[in-house]
């Protein structure tokens, strides 16, 4: 099975932008777990901004460009030193794979980013993506980044022909009505087509149901599925939550991919 696991900065650091010691030990821990058992796994790890920020002892996430790419740089460095340090605890070897839209745009290169990303699951080592935020820049008019590691996480599950793709958020997955705001919301555990009633529920990036940022995932789920890759949003409080996952087990909200492309 080959799983492609997205976590985001609300799981990895604290609001200080620190790291999330205890969080991020139990996740490595887990995902560790799952490769001993078998898995080819592809990690998709924001928070090279937010832990910019904690190191270079920022007053909160930059505004200017530059600021953003500097706090990017230095966070990337602590995030692959943090997780070259545990997954050594387990014996295993991660590679990090720096992005920008550019890469997964034109075939030649996303070409090269999947010979890249194969070769290292064959030797058994596991990659780490993120979007080369040091980089890729918003400009109007020479837009290079992505934006956003839900939507990369699923085009990398794209060009990796994942099983699964997972999105650890903040949230236990796709709910009814914002679950912060309105007491009766139901968590929805199954979705097969991304309808209009569920965009309109999603609402805008960050707003209707929170930080999760749910209008990016249904974005990210509508790639997976077209694909046949099936996709699941799980709250990133809880790493273990992962082994169910990756059984099939009920949990969060699985979209189901369509079969017909596998
Ligand atoms: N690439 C960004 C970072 O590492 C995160 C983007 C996102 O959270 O979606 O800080």
């Amino acid at each position: 099975m080959r799983i492609v696991v997205k976590v985001g900065t609300s799981t990895l650091a604290h609001p200080t932008g620190r790291l999330n010691i205890r969080r991020v030990e139990a996740l490595v821990k887990v995902l560790s777990d799952l490769k001993n058992a078998g898995s080819q796994l592809v990690l998709v790890s924001s928070g090279a901004i937010g832990m910019g920020v904690g190191k270079l002892n920022l007053p909160g996430r930059p505004a200017d460009m530059p600021t953003k790419q500097a706090a990017a740089a230095v966070g990337q460095c602590e995030l692959m030193y943090t997780y070259d340090k545990l997954f050594a605890g387990y014996n295993h070897t991660v590679a990090q794979l720096l992005l920008t839209a550019e890469d997964v745009n034109f075939p030649q290169r996303r070409q090269n980013f999947e010979n890249a990303v194969h070769r290292l699951l064959e030797l058994n080592a596991l990659p780490i993506v993120n979007e080369n935020d040091a980089v890729a820049t918003d400009e109007v008019g020479v837009s290079t980044t992505i934006g956003e590691n839900d939507t990369l996480s699923a085009i990398v599950a794209r060009c990796v022909g994942a099983d699964l793709l997972i999105l650890l958020s903040d949230i236990d997955g796709l709910y009814t009505a914002d679950p912060r705001k309105d007491g009766g919301a139901k968590l929805i555990p199954e979705v097969r087509e991304i309808t209009p009633e569920l965009r309109a529920l999603a609402g805008s990036p960050g707003s209707a149901l929170g930080t999760g940022g749910m209008a990016t995932k249904l974005n990210a789920a509508e790639i997976a599925m077209a694909c046949g890759c099936d996709m699941v949003i799980a709250n990133g409080q809880r790493p273990e939550l992962l082994y169910d996952v990756a059984e099939g087990k009920h949990t969060g909200t699985r979209f189901i991919g369509r079969r017909d492309r596998i």
